[in-house]
């Protein structure tokens, strides 16, 4: 079996740095965390959640499966949610998925995988819902763009509608849940523009979004920045190179 000494080395080689830099940095981690932010993005390795932000330990609460799903009967997520929300009052929840998820794309592809085609089962139901949008895109790169950002905005939405946010709501406390896509590419993370802050404007919060994602007038965004010969985008959206 191989040995991990050298993923061990690291550990003390980073912890020593952090200390050096400052040295009551893990004795103020032990009294408490207070994160302002929850994320939620996907398992994937090129997707590391504090270092895309630049956060340090104990200034992000974190969960990650496979495509950033939120599922209503899955026990894990929502348990995170809740503590993130009820006990650690974040008043931030973040769904953050990628351009380029191997989920995202397996879901489309439909080819058996096992136990996790179940899983994606979830993905699948999003693409069937945006079918005939999907299916007007010029070429299956576009279209895995597209849906990694609709995917987004449907788990944003399924937090929107959990118990946990609705009560949090309900009560006064402030919680704004977003939608974000990173570009594996060029490191760069983009909002989606669905930013819920209560269940008024739900609905038309969520419409705008997918509004916005399915103009036929929209810049050319995702697995095309990753392509040099590809010269051909629209003037870029605000905030996208
Ligand atoms: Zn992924």
């Amino acid at each position: 079996m191989p040995s991990l000494a050298h993923l061990l080395a690291r550990n003390r080689a980073w912890s020593h740095q952090v200390r050096s830099a400052a040295p009551d940095f893990f004795q103020r981690l032990i009294a408490q965390q207070n994160p302002k932010y929850l994320w939620i993005g996907c398992s994937d390795s090129r997707v590391p959640a504090n270092e895309i932000v630049d956060l340090l330990p104990g200034e992000l609460f974190v969960h990650r499966n496979v495509a950033n799903i939120v599922v209503h009967t899955d026990l894990n997520c929502l348990s995170v949610l809740q503590y993130a929300v009820d006990v650690l009052n974040v008043e931030h929840v973040i769904v953050v998925g990628h351009y380029g998820c191997g989920g995202v794309r397996a879901a489309h592809h439909g080819r058996p995988l096992g136990l996790i085609d179940t899983w994606l089962r979830h993905v699948q139901d999003v693409s069937e819902r945006h079918a005939a949008f999907l299916a007007s895109l010029p070429d299956e790169a576009t279209v895995l763009d597209r849906l990694c950002e609709l995917n987004v905005i449907e788990q944003v939405l399924h937090v929107a509608r959990t118990p946990i946010v609705r009560d949090a709501w309900a009560r006064g406390q402030l919680l704004a849940l977003h939608g974000w896509i990173y570009g594996i590419a060029d490191g760069l993370v983009n909002d989606l523009g669905f930013e819920a802050n209560g269940p008024a404007k739900l609905a038309s919060d969520y419409a705008a979004a997918l509004a916005a994602i399915t103009h036929p007038d929209r810049p050319c965004v995702g697995h095309a920045h990753a392509d040099p010969a590809h010269v051909t985008c629209d003037p870029p959206r605000s905030g996208h190179p």
